[in-house]
């Protein structure tokens, strides 16, 4: 069989230029592509059929910003915040023992029992970082074992400097061999510009080395307090500057004069009890607006999109439709790619069947299971 039908869908959100959101549509898929959309009654033949009885069919949720390459987790740490304490940075170093303790048999375990946690709820497409082994060796390791589950890898040895290390040495170490080890491995490269990890002169560094060997920049920026990350993100021409949570005026017209996406993060800010980003603000500014999960064991141990638009929705000042771009468009322009996060004709037939008849129902009911990838 090379082409399929999909008929019968209630609503189908493609992004198209010309009709993002058709009722009573259907689509053709041939050879892993979208070849026809348009409505139900229009359709042409295909070789094989399949009604989904009238649901919502959306593109595969895009999340352009984890961190999946771990072992371990810091549930005490959750607990012990969520009774009181503040989140620091160094937090990352208690994961950075146990991934560099663990073998590499574990860590793709850990990776492929994510990704697999991943595509149940939605997400087609995953960007995954390294960042918890902070030694050449295994960073180095860490993405070649993201590599296995994704082509969107991202070398982020700026994570954090770890124990025992002097920063400079270890940012030499970072644009040095660490650099020349991983680059084989990684599309992206990153950096944590935030006070208690990189300043603004360690991270451009970092992101002209990275650029040199041949990596893309995206910047981790003003998580946890206001700085200059955003405004590096823009001088550099990074994909994206992600977190976005303390911006002032000139972080916004910085973002939306340049293009970078501002990637939202929405699982940090409610597992760390934090003010969350301005949505609105931005889209009103005309900033181009990612959703993603950060999945990771310290800030944000979700791997939900749906519960990240949820957030968004509920808190951020998105509308569901709004939210529900961000997480699939907007990831999809966060790492630079046109084949996914949209349904239009030609690109990769990601198609997400949910379990109710609009893409409200994706923020209007969280935490139900209502998203899953159409099975070919
Ligand atoms: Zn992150």
């Amino acid at each position: 069989m090379t082409s399929l039908l999909v008929t019968n869908i209630g609503e189908l959100v493609s992004w198209d230029d010309e009709r993002p959101v058709i009722g009573n549509a259907a689509v053709v898929i041939e050879y892993g592509h979208v070849a026809w959309i348009g409505d139900r009654t229009a359709a042409p033949d295909a070789d094989a059929v399949r009604d989904v009885g009238g649901v919502a069919v959306v593109p595969g949720f895009v999340d352009s910003h984890t961190h999946l390459v771990f072992a371990g987790d810091r549930a005490a740490e959750f607990e012990a915040r969520m009774a009181g304490r503040p989140y620091e940075a160094g937090g990352i170093r208690t994961t950075v023992s146990a991934t560099r303790a663990a073998t590499d048999e574990q860590l793709a375990a850990n990776v492929a029992r994510h990704v697999s946690a991943m595509r149940a709820q939605g997400t087609t497409t995953v960007e995954i970082k390294s960042g918890y082994g902070l030694t050449v060796r295994d960073e180095a390791r860490s993405l070649a074992i993201a590599r296995q589950a994704t082509e969107e890898t991202t070398f982020l040895g700026a994570h954090v400097v770890p124990d025992g290390t002097d920063q400079a040495a270890y940012v030499d170490l970072v644009t040095g061999p660490m650099l020349e080890a991983c680059a084989p491995h990684a599309r992206w490269i990153d950096v944590f510009c935030e006070e208690g990890a990189f300043g603004v002169d360690e991270a451009r560094t970092v992101l002209q080395a990275g650029v040199a060997a041949g990596l893309q920049p995206r910047v981790h920026a003003n998580q946890l307090g206001p700085g200059p990350g955003v405004r590096l993100a823009a001088e550099v021409g990074a994909a994206s500057a992600d977190h976005c949570t303390y911006l002032d005026d000139a972080d916004v017209a910085a973002l939306s004069d340049s293009g970078v996406v501002a990637g939202l993060l929405p699982g940090v800010e409610f597992s760390t009890r934090s003010p969350y980003p301005d949505a609105r603000r931005l889209i009103d500014s005309g900033v181009t607006v990612a959703l993603a999960t950060d999945c990771n064991p310290g800030s944000s141990y979700t791997s939900s999109m749906p519960f990240c638009i949820a957030v968004a929705v509920r808190e951020m000042g998105m509308t569901p439709l709004e939210a529900l771009w961000s997480a699939t468009r907007g990831g999809a322009f966060a790492l630079r790619r046109d084949d996914v996060g949209h349904l239009s004709v030609g690109a990769k037939a990601d198609l997400v069947v949910l379990d109710a008849p609009t893409h409200v129902h994706l923020a209007y009911r969280p935490g139900v299971p209502l998203a899953v990838p159409l099975t070919r």
